[in-house]
């Protein structure tokens, strides 16, 4: 059916109507007096997201782009640093510092398994000499949906002393609690087709005050990513270049949308809408692929044994018109992914539920009772 689609991916995610009426307007001046005032909301309320009192830089560019700017800014050609690597992000963090010419130790674990803090702590406990300049982290591995354990890795690394903790935050800002001066992180990277409810095409970088000093001696080269020149912008309620003025119209409405529904509210739903997916998927009778205790707020990895994940993945397009990801790399046909990251009610979920069952049917997947998805899924989002 036409213009009935249902976007249930980890991003791009869908887009709230007064969103995307927000940006249907004229462009003005980005050095307008009107400019600067919404620019100068969009900065308090992203600060307010990130739970951080320093300012957070927006960036023409995509995560990576965000990601690519954590790295440039902060440290140095020959610089040590320890990458977590457990999935497609970990991996696009280690190539990303390798390509800088950084002396990258990748601290590794299974595809759909969590980061070990552990074999973090070691690395840094030996390192007496104090070289390691950065431990760096994807917080929700999208590829996998493995939430990885930021609180403890990042404890790790306080008791260090030197390095930074550099996160890839892109799938779990907006999705879960990352209280970012209490933990104190240092650079934050986000894009804004994930949990922001708006189109892709901007980045977002948090720093703290000790990355701010490590920008002071990084050597590695930056011109359009130099966040200095961000820094001082943004305290005026400026950009050093023209921004996207009209994904900045769609972001004033969606930041304005997530401060009515409160940071704690989006946190909740997020969480119900994960464990209403996971118990549906059990109760169907599907694997989940990352484990109960390390799940991502943001997707929901599944990995059938008696039907195919791009069979599922191609009825659920063509008969429900619902979009779910495949699998990456080296789980591409093994995995479907069921993205429920920002503007994602409990209705869509129970749609997709409801859909999948049929799907799983149509497939010849049959161990599972009349409608024991949208049941389980309707026991964890009923209200007492
Ligand atoms: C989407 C995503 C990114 C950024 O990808 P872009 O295509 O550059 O926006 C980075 N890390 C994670 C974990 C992601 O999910």
């Amino acid at each position: 059916m036409e213009n009935k689609d249902l976007l249930m991916i980890p991003g791009p995610t869908p887009v709230p109507e007064n969103v995307l009426l927000a940006q249907a307007k004229h462009p003005i001046g980005h050095r307008s007096p009107e400019f600067s005032e919404i620019i100068g909301e969009i900065n308090e309320n992203l600060k307010w997201l990130h739970q951080t009192k320093q300012d957070v830089l927006t960036v023409t560019a995509s995560g990576t782009g965000a990601m690519e700017a954590g790295i440039i800014n902060f440290l140095s050609a020959g610089d040590r640093v320890l990458v977590g690597s457990n999935g497609k992000f970990g991996e696009r963090w280690a190539d990303m510092t390798e390509a800088f010419g950084l002396k990258t130790e990748r601290i590794a674990a299974g595809w759909g398994e969590v980061l070990d803090p552990e074999a973090i702590r070691e690395k840094l406990e030996a390192d007496t000499n104090q070289e390691i300049k950065a431990v760096i982290v994807t917080h929700s591995e999208t590829s996998t949906g493995v939430l990885n354990d930021l609180e403890t890795i990042n404890r790790h690394v306080k008791n260090h002393g030197e390095a930074l903790i550099i996160v890839d935050a892109v799938t779990s800002l907006g999705a879960v609690s990352l209280p970012i001066d209490q933990w104190g992180l240092d650079v934050v990277a986000s894009g804004s087709q994930k949990g922001y409810m708006i189109p892709p095409g901007l980045g977002f970088i948090a720093v703290s005050e000790k990355a701010w000093q490590a920008y002071e001696t990084a050597t590695l080269p930056k011109f359009y990513l130099d966040l200095g020149p961000y820094r001082k912008s943004t305290a005026k309620n400026s950009t050093p270049y023209t921004p996207p003025i009209n994904l900045m119209y769609g972001l004033q409405a969606a930041l304005k949308m997530m401060r009515n529904e409160g940071l704690e509210n989006i946190f909740a739903r997020h969480e119900r809408n994960t464990q209403a997916t996971r118990a549906a998927i059990e109760a169907l009778g599907l694997p989940l692929f990352a484990p109960n205790n390390a799940a991502s707020r943001a997707v929901t990895a599944v990995e059938p044994t008696t039907v195919e994940a791009e069979k599922v993945r191609s009825v659920m397009k063509k008969q429900f018109n619902i979009a779910l990801a495949g699998g990456q790399n080296e789980l591409k046909g093994r995995i479907f992914r069921i993205g429920h990251l920002g503007f994602v009610s409990e209705r869509d979920v129970l749609t997709v539920v409801g859909a999948l069952e049929a799907t799983l049917r149509e497939l010849g997947h049959e161990t599972m009772a009349n409608g024991a998805g949208v049941a389980a899924a309707t026991r964890v989002l009923a209200y007492s």
